[in-house]
């Protein structure tokens, strides 16, 4: 049953979940597998959470087809913890001293070189900064060093609207990739890399949890500073629970775990994900009023980011969006614009409501 007061939110994260999740969770919060307690007050060893816990597991790995040989650990402290985490799980496999190679496409690539460079030579592959950000260096003029343990990137810029759409060739050291804003949107062979992480506040469900997948034989090599929450090895060992793990966070992305198997899982997601984008970007390319800076090539399909080409309208926009129902369209501060956040929960009416207003709104400007 769907609420009539549920408005459309474009928020970028954390960011609108699947209502049929949120009404679920709704009874579980107050009384969860009729054990008369909810899911949030239960013990995180208990019988009834470990099993909530191995399907949230056993799902993800059949979604994202994750091989055998990798570790999927449920961790916390976010993206920006995984950027100091990364380099001290990583970094002392380099041969000559801790270094990591870096690809600087947006504001999230920029603060994960800053951070690594707390742990050791974090080395700068390639940027597109003068460029404003607006496209991705060519692959093959990157500057890799193989002395580096591992070559960063972020696959996509939840600020820029920026999207790789392919694996880039690393030279042979494994590939790290931040995939906060577009873990399970898209089919991604995970094979290909060394580690994929991502907090889970964009696509998946509340904020407060990490995924790092991390193939097995890059486990193990922790600097001793390591804090003990971040070691993998130890949580790996540990069923991510060398302390209380974030348990209402678990269960809830084992939800929408379920819910994206009802979909058709990924490779339908995708599907249904490339047609919102490509709604809205036609409308911005047909448009003397909107201007879409990111490279055609390189356009999210998470975050649809673009500009007023009279700013002074911007107000009389986001007002006009949000009497229509339509929330968190207001680009990043740092940015500016508008951007709208397409998430796997944001429904293609939403982007279809979405769509109708640009056209609206041009129309009448
Ligand atoms: C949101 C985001 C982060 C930061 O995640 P936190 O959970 O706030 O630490 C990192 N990388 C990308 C690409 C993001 O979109």
């Amino acid at each position: 049953m769907l609420f009539d007061h549920r408005i459309y939110n474009f928020a970028p994260g954390p960011a609108t979940l699947p209502e049929e999740v949120l009404q679920r969770a709704s009874k579980d919060i107050l009384n969860w597998q009729e054990l008369g307690t909810g899911v949030m007050e239960v013990s995180h060893r208990g019988k009834p959470f470990m099993a909530c816990y191995q399907e949230a597991i056993t799902d993800l790995r059949e979604l994202m087809q994750i091989p055998e040989n990798y570790e999927i650990l449920f961790l916390q402290g976010g993206g920006i913890g995984e950027n100091a985490a990364i380099p001290m799980n990583l970094m002392g496999l380099a041969k000559k001293g801790p270094q990591a190679d870096f690809v600087v496409t947006g504001t999230w690539s920029q603060k994960s070189i800053a951070e690594a460079a707390k742990y050791g030579n974090a080395r700068l592959a390639a940027s597109s900064k003068e460029q404003q950000f607006n496209t991705i260096p060519e692959n093959a003029n990157w500057d890799i060093s193989s002395d580096s343990a591992y070559l960063h990137i972020c696959d996509n810029e939840t600020v820029g609207g920026l999207e790789y759409g392919y694996v880039p060739n690393t030279n042979g050291i494994p590939l790290v990739a931040d995939i906060s804003s577009n873990i399970l949107s898209k089919v991604i062979d995970v094979s290909k890399y060394g580690v994929l992480f991502g907090g889970i506040q964009k696509n998946i469900g509340p904020a407060g949890m990490t995924i790092v997948i991390v193939r097995k034989d890059l486990i193990g090599h922790a600097m001793s500073i390591t804090p003990t929450v971040w070691d993998w090895k130890i949580q790996a060992a540990n069923d991510s629970m060398i302390n209380t793990p974030p348990t209402f966070a678990i269960y809830l992305a084992g939800q929408v775990f379920k819910w994206l198997k009802q979909q058709g899982g990924v490779a339908a997601i995708e599907a249904v994900n490339r047609k919102k984008a490509e709604l809205l970007y036609s409308i911005l390319d047909q448009s003397s009023l909107y201007d879409a800076r990111v490279d055609v090539t390189y356009r999210s399909k998470m975050n649809v980011t673009f500009y007023l080409k009279d700013e002074s309208l911007m107000d009389k926009f986001l007002k006009g969006a949000e009497d229509q129902g339509m929330i968190g369209l207001k680009g990043h501060k740092s940015v500016g614009g508008i951007r709208a956040s397409i998430y796997n929960a944001m429904p293609l009416a939403g982007v279809e409501k979405l769509a109708n207003y640009l056209l609206e709104f041009e129309r009448k400007a």
